[in-house]
């Protein structure tokens, strides 16, 4: 029997210490990936689940308010989604192509993915991350904001498309909705899109837009929120709950679970570096087909 509130994958596998083992070897895991099995349960939880990790710290009355384990997988999921993002001789993941508009996209037949935010708010960085194990994929972060105009487009083996949309708010690119909004309407294989925020500030203005626009289309989408790491828990947990209000008043197609992450610049690249980055992986590859397990619970 699992703990008390672990999850079932999580708690099996922490009693059995050779199952561990198995994970690793079955599916081939990145090297990063066995590294994170290998932490202690705390750190593992915090690397892996981070809103789980939080959620520890809430009182009892609110925690009804954390959608949790709508998306659910098991360690061994989100083993075998790593392998989805990591680079092989059958495994191409590359940068394609970049277009100012939805008729010079490249016309890919695969379920496609985009990432769409603030300039600034982090989303080169967490492209980056989730491209980690494909080091040779070139994804520019700038030092200075809005450095990504147009949409840059990614393959990822024979699984899915990855498409970096351009930032908004501060030096947007002027025809940034015309852009935006015909490739949200009209792009027939785009499947989710991530939405991100940063946890320090929280919902601004200008990400009204892309959230009206995300409503007006009935897009499904998801909003990542970035920069964890920068706030003390108690603001951390705050913006969580505020955030987590206006997806469940104020959304329709947004998905009730938020994704946070964190990227820690400072530290060389390692298991550690990143948060929340094994989960997102795991989730892209389900709704885009590639799992082919039920990750989802909904009560
Ligand atoms: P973009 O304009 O949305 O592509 O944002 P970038 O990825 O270029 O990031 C903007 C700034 O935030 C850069 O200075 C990054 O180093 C920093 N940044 C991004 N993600 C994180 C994070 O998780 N934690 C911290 N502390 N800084 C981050």
């Amino acid at each position: 029997m699992a703990a008390p509130g672990l999850r079932p994958g999580l708690g099996r596998l922490f009693e059995m210490p050779a199952a561990l083992g198995r994970v690793r070897r079955a599916y081939g895991t990145s090297q990063a990936f066995a590294e994170v099995l290998r932490l202690p349960k705390k750190q593992l939880t915090k690397l892996v689940f981070p809103l789980q990790e939080l959620e520890r710290h809430l009182v009892p009355d609110s925690k009804h308010e954390f959608h949790l384990k709508i998306f659910d997988p098991s360690l061994e999921d989100i083993a075998r989604a790593e392998s989805i993002f990591t680079v092989t001789a059958q495994n191409r993941i590359e940068y394609l192509s970049s277009a100012e508009r939805l008729d010079h996209a490249p016309a890919l037949p695969r379920p496609e993915v985009c990432f769409i935010g603030r300039s600034n708010v982090g989303k080169s960085s967490l492209i980056k991350a989730l491209f980690s194990l494909a080091p040779d994929v070139e994804v520019r972060v700038s030092k200075k904001p809005g450095h990504t105009k147009k949409m840059n487009f990614f393959k990822v083996g024979k699984y899915f498309t990855l498409v970096d949309m351009p930032g908004y708010g501060y030096r947007a690119p002027e025809d940034f909705v015309d852009m935006v909004e015909t490739y949200l309407k009209e792009r027939k294989n785009l499947m989710r899109t991530f939405l991100l925020v940063d946890s320090v500030v929280g919902i601004q203005k200008t990400d009204n837009i892309a959230v009206e626009m995300c409503e007006e289309f009935a897009l499904p989408y998801v909003m990542v929120l970035t920069k964890i790491d920068k706030s003390s828990k108690g603001h951390l947990l705050k913006q969580v709950l505020q955030i987590q209000k206006f997806v469940d008043t104020k959304t329709q197609g947004c998905f009730p679970q938020l994704f946070p992450v964190r990227f820690l610049l400072d530290l060389p690249c390692s298991a550690v570096t990143y948060s929340g980055i094994h989960l997102l992986r795991c989730f892209i590859a389900d709704i885009t087909g590639n799992l082919k397990t039920h990750c989802f619970q909904f009560s």
